[in-house]
């Protein structure tokens, strides 16, 4: 059910939003022994803001947008009151004194906090294998990842355990779980949403935004957290336009590119590729023109990615000391050595391998050889972008190049895990806005996502052809079953 349905039945009082509540806690209760989607879940607090809602209800006063929808938020933003980890020992204890302003946005439109969600420490990973409290598991094969870093999020969301849920996607940390999950996962131009409250990672690259099970709930929630924030420098004033009324304008005559580079990408899967293949034909039926196009500097994303997110990694993370913040080692004997210490025990190994790289790129001698060269490469990978959108409205790629894969795929490679973001990147380069929907399922049953990207601050757009594709194409109709999966 969607949020606008699951609306009008609260409405004409069919359900109550506290029913709706204990049917999602039950449903954790049941499956997430398994999943462990949730780092933590607030069932008392749930059960009391969807008590109210239910009494705001009866009082006949009217409702906000998201009353009563019981919502999952990952770890990496701040909830006042409830412990905020980024799944990392460093955090394990931290309780923020404030509210991040995209849930505080979240709670005023009547949404209900039902848990904090599991990711890759720090939001750095692709499978949530680099969380400190452990892994989560894939609703439609619990051997296989989630993906991440937003993989508690994604899991949440694709097994039926909440609504909707929020992620942040700095590489492609909401898309890439989204497409392993099933569900449908949105980045915003960055700037569109505010960073208040999130966990910085990579400050030029970071961007909140929502997961759910279809097109039209992610413009519900876009519309809520969307919009000027005077705390975030770096959020965009423009105007919030009304998402869920531009999912209706026809997509006819609509030009639809394929990024050659994309198909043509290194460790493709050929069913991924055929499934999303089909997918663009599907969007030619609907009248949309399907134009190649070439962006030739797409795959030197992740080169260019894994210099500056490490490089803006070492200096927000600096801020862990052991003294403002977070874990504190008793060990030592002198305050560098209790900071070294600190860090060497609170971070994780993929942590402090990004603070090394960061360090490294960023020291004096080598800062233009690879930070003031990276730099220069996202400008030619935007150009790219820019060229491409003379020509046409939206882009087409797979989200990922393969299906989910299983535990300790990468272990031994980190190089082999970056990879998984090879098509994703380049949207966080350029900020624009991406959205990944599920277009089939591989031979395995494990599903497939297709990645539409368009220029900046067309969110109506991406979200108008992505919602007139998943309509005509019904994927979720073609299902296999699966014992986690509603
Ligand atoms: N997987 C990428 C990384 O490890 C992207 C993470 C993200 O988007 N937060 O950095």
């Amino acid at each position: 059910m969607g949020i606008a349905e699951w609306r009008g039945q609260l409405e004409r009082g069919e359900v109550s939003a506290r029913e709706l509540t204990d049917q999602h806690l039950a449903r954790i209760e049941a499956v997430d022994g398994t999943l462990h989607s949730f780092l933590e879940v607030t069932a008392e607090r749930a059960r009391a803001d969807a008590d109210r809602v239910d009494a705001a209800r009866s009082a006949g006063e009217s409702l906000p947008p998201l009353a009563g929808v019981p919502l999952a938020i990952k770890d990496n933003l701040c909830t006042k009151g409830i412990r905020t980890t980024c799944s990392s020992r460093m955090l394990e204890q931290f309780v923020p004194p404030y509210e991040s302003t995209v849930t505080e946005r979240l709670w005023q439109a009547g949404g209900i906090l039902i848990g904090k969600t599991n990711l890759d420490e720090f939001a750095m990973g692709s499978s949530t294998e680099t969380s400190a409290f452990g892994p989560s598991r894939n609703p439609w094969n619990p051997e296989r990842v989630p993906g991440g870093s937003s993989g508690g999020s994604a899991s949440a969301v694709g097994s039926g355990e909440c609504v909707a849920a929020l992620g942040s996607d700095t590489g492609g940390s909401i898309r890439q779980p989204a497409a392993f999950c099933g569900v449908v996962g949105l980045k915003p131009t960055y700037g569109r949403v505010s960073r208040w409250g999130l966990v910085a990672f990579a400050s030029s690259l970071d961007q909140v935004g929502p997961f759910s099970t279809s097109v039209a709930d992610a413009a519900e929630l876009l519309q809520v957290i969307a919009g000027e924030d005077r705390r975030d420098g770096t959020c965009l004033k423009a105007p919030v336009p009304d998402y869920s009324a531009a999912l209706k304008a026809p997509v006819k005559g609509l030009r639809v590119g394929l990024v050659k580079e994309c198909f043509e990408a290194e460790g493709l899967d050929p069913q991924v590729k055929a499934s999303v293949l089909t997918a663009a034909a599907q969007l030619e039926a609907l009248g949309c023109e399907l134009v190649e196009v070439s962006c030739p500097r797409f795959n030197d994303g992740i080169a260019t990615y894994y210099v500056i997110a490490p490089s803006e990694a070492s200096a927000n993370l600096a801020r862990y000391d052991g003294v403002k913040y977070g874990y504190r080692s008793e060990q030592a004997a002198s305050l560098a050595e209790m900071t070294a210490r600190s860090r060497a025990e609170g971070f994780g190994d993929e942590v402090q391998r990004r603070i090394l790289i960061g360090t490294y790129a960023l020291s004096a001698g080598y800062v233009d050889a690879y930070y003031k060269k990276a730099q220069q490469v996202r400008t030619l990978i935007r150009r790219d972008f820019d060229a491409a959108f003379g020509s046409v409205d939206v882009l087409l790629t797979p989200t990922s190049p393969t299906t989910a894969f299983r535990f300790g795929a990468h272990a031994e490679d980190p190089l082999a895990m970056y990879l998984a973001d090879l098509l994703t990147i380049p949207a966080n380069m350029a900020g624009l806005p991406a959205i990944s929907v599920p277009c089939g399922f591989d031979d395995g049953g494990l599903p497939i996502g297709l990645q539409l990207i368009t220029g900046v601050l067309e969110e109506p757009r991406l979200l108008q052809v992505a919602h007139h594709y998943e309509q005509a194409a019904r994927v979720m109709d073609t299902r296999p079953s699966a014992a986690l999966v509603p």
